[in-house]
């Protein structure tokens, strides 16, 4: 299956608007990866100017290629995140926070992606974590760096609580062979070159989804390729989605909605240099169900 990118625009000062892949009417999650959005390469007059905006039931992981973004969050959290490094946010119960591109970046290009959390976490107290020294997969024709899980013997420090998988891969002109989990879903995204997967030529900033029960991928590519990958054991649950929230009902969204528009507690508070905080959007009239 491929999946085209749809532009989105994000409720932020500045109207950026992002690539997003899945959530899609035909593939909601792959693993428990649930959001995919991948955003430039853009000059930082279009620059990422997120105001405080909270999440509950999920993990938020950005990565960047180009730029440089400040993060601040509820809990206390102040990190910069460069090209190469991890910004990982458990939003657990819940949490609200912020994103700043710095006026010293020329071009910002990321993807942001979301990870759901299994039921019996999705409450967990709120947590942040950078990582700014991952490892680093070099084989011939393909260079790896890995967010997340283990792949081509890596392992990755990174907290996840279903089997996953991340990476950014980087590939030469070729043919590649890229080794799968056969209990895994994958989705290959092409941020950058070309790239043919399982004989599908993909468009940039689009995704080839991959079944479970394959080894293996063949990958091609006549320039060279810049991809994301996301992997994981199908989710057995279905999610309700809205805005930045992930629960299991249409009460739960109900609820962190309310609690953030009232500015309970539960989604804390801090300082930035951005100001403001972002409204949820009204609800619609019939009631959210999981999917
Ligand atoms: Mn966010």
């Amino acid at each position: 299956m491929l999946i085209e990118s749809r532009p989105v625009k994000l409720t932020t000062r500045t109207g950026i608007s992002v690539d997003r892949t899945i959530p899609h009417a035909r593939l909601k999650t792959i693993g428990a990866w649930c959001f995919i959005d991948h955003f430039g390469p853009t000059k930082q007059t279009d620059g990422m100017v997120v105001s405080a905006h909270p999440h509950t039931g999920l993990q938020t992981v950005t990565w960047l290629f180009e730029g440089q973004i400040e993060h601040r969050d509820s809990i206390g959290s102040v990190q910069l995140i460069e090209p190469g490094q991890l910004n990982l946010m458990t939003a657990g119960h819940g949490i609200s926070h912020s994103e700043l591109s710095l006026a010293t970046t020329e071009v910002l290009h990321a993807v942001q992606l979301w990870v759901a959390l299994p039921k019996e976490q999705m409450n967990i107290a709120p947590a942040f974590e950078h990582q700014a020294d991952l490892p680093v997969i070099n084989q011939p024709g393909i260079r790896a760096k890995l967010l997340v899980g283990e792949f081509l013997g890596a392992k990755s420090p990174t907290t996840h609580f279903t089997e996953l998988v991340g990476a950014e891969l980087r590939l030469d002109p070729g043919a590649h062979s890229i080794p799968l989990n056969p209990l895994f879903e994958y989705g290959l995204l092409l941020v950058e070159g070309d790239a043919s997967v399982a004989g599908d030529e993909l468009p940039k900033t689009s995704l080839k989804y991959l079944a479970p029960g394959q080894s293996a991928v063949s990958v091609t590519s006549s320039h060279g390729a810049l991809l994301m990958l996301v992997g994981g054991v199908p989710l057995e649950e279905r999610l309700v989605m809205w805005w930045n929230f992930i629960g299991r009902s249409h009460e739960d969204i109900q609820l962190a909605r309310q609690e953030w528009n009232t500015r309970s507690e539960r989604f804390g508070e801090f300082e930035d240099n951005i100001g403001g905080w972002i409204p949820d959007p009204e609800l619609p009239s019939v009631r959210l169900s999981p999917r």
